[in-house]
């Protein structure tokens, strides 16, 4: 069966930098080894010293027969002086895990075609992703397997390839982007439970390119004042505070940097404001992000893309909208907050802010699902509401 594979050039071009990475995949992660490569590297001549103190066999199974031992700071026991992998240094790329062999490298399957990309927790993918040009060109090649695939609900494609669209309008401001997405995973959810026919999809989306043409999406986005800011006051710190329960080892010192401009983000009584953090967006964030006005809209098409949203870790569609408004609304409360501490944002920082983000998000198994209950909680149920938190 003759399928495709789909490569963005942010995948392409992406080259592990190795010694020069300021937060290393090999800190801090559980990497487990399978059986062949384990009795491999033991059997390896120039390894096999090395690898009785860094391995440890566990015995989960053939493809987690043994763990990476960690040092004292988190580091892989087979890295040297220089950060060097000694594995893929003596041994060659062979002889590496599966999970060394392709991170950041990541994929997901639509009918039949796989989709590759790349995960936001690698310091260099998130450059690749967020600050190169041209790093959404698409190449598509052909393929050949037989493998057998679920074929995507056609809600799920419409509103998938809706949002692009939308993300796509050039004429569309991204809070307008926003909202359209928001109010199209409504008559999306309705489609899905059967109660409208997928073409109301189609008929919503012109409505809705026809509103922004028009104007009236704009005036839409500029009639909600809803005063959200305890709600939007009480899931920062939450989320916040669950970011740094259990963070990984790996990216903890760079949260830390995102926790001091955090504390210092105050009130004149000393408390965290909400009103602070959009003062320090404005003041601060804005001016300094002008270098680089596309970010969030090459963040946000990397989401849609990436999570094939809105088919996110089985959440109904206007879930999955809710938990994207929240990481967006997350890394703009964090940058806002590094911004106002250094009266600066580098492209370093903001490099920074996305791929720690990401890592404690990643870490989190259930992140989503603890995104859905608290927003409900906060009273982030209706759209209005949800909408907010990109102001
Ligand atoms: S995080 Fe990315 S750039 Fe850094 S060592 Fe790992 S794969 Fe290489």
């Amino acid at each position: 069966m003759e399928k495709s594979l789909v490569r963005p050039s942010f995948v392409t071009n992406f080259n592990c930098i190795g010694s020069e990475c300021e937060d290393s995949c090999c800190y801090g992660w559980n990497i487990y080894v399978d059986k062949q490569s384990y009795k491999k590297t033991m059997a390896h001549p120039e390894l096999k010293d090395l690898a009785k103190t860094a391995l440890k066999k566990v015995k989960k199974g053939d493809s987690s027969w043994a763990k990476a031992v960690l040092g004292e700071k988190g580091a892989c026991g087979f890295l040297d002086n220089n950060q060097l992998c000694q594995i893929h240094a003596k041994a060659g790329e062979s002889l590496l895990s599966h999970t060394c062999k392709t991170y950041p490298r990541m994929s997901h399957m639509k009918d039949g075609d796989r989709y590759e990309s790349l995960s936001l927790s690698c310091p260099e993918a998130a450059r690749k992703i967020l600050l190169q040009p041209n790093a959404f060109h698409f190449e598509r090649m052909a393929v050949t397997h037989n493998n057998q695939f679920e074929a995507t609900p056609l809600w799920a494609q419409k509103a998938h390839d809706c949002s692009i669209q939308l993300l796509l309008n050039s004429q569309l401001e991204i809070s307008h982007t926003l909202t359209a997405i928001g109010i199209l995973m409504k008559t999306v959810e309705a489609v899905k439970q059967l109660k409208q026919n997928s073409s109301s999809i189609d008929a919503m989306f012109q409505q809705l390119v026809a509103l922004a043409d028009s104007g009236e999406l704009k005036q839409q986005v500029e009639s909600f004042n809803q005063d959200t800011d305890l709600q939007k006051k009480h899931a920062f710190t939450s989320l916040h505070l669950w970011l740094n329960t259990n963070k990984p080892v790996r990216g903890r010192l760079r949260f830390e940097q995102i926790n001091q401009a955090v504390s210092r983000i105050v009130d004149e009584e000393g408390n965290f404001s909400v009103k602070q953090l959009d003062n320090a967006w404005q003041q601060h964030a804005q001016p300094a992000l002008e270098k680089h006005a596309d970010l969030f809209n090459r963040y946000l098409f990397y989401y849609l893309y990436h999570t094939n949203f809105p088919l996110v870790d089985k959440l109904s569609p206007t879930e999955a909208f809710r938990v994207m408004m929240v990481d967006y609304f997350m890394l703009r409360c964090y940058l806002a907050a590094i911004a106002a501490d250094k009266q600066a944002l580098t492209e370093h920082d903001i490099i920074m802010c996305f791929q720690v983000y990401h890592t404690s998000r990643q870490h989190k198994a259930n992140f989503s699902k603890y995104v859905v209950v608290l927003l409900n909680k906060c009273g982030f149920d209706e759209l209005p509401a949800i909408l907010t938190l990109m102001a």
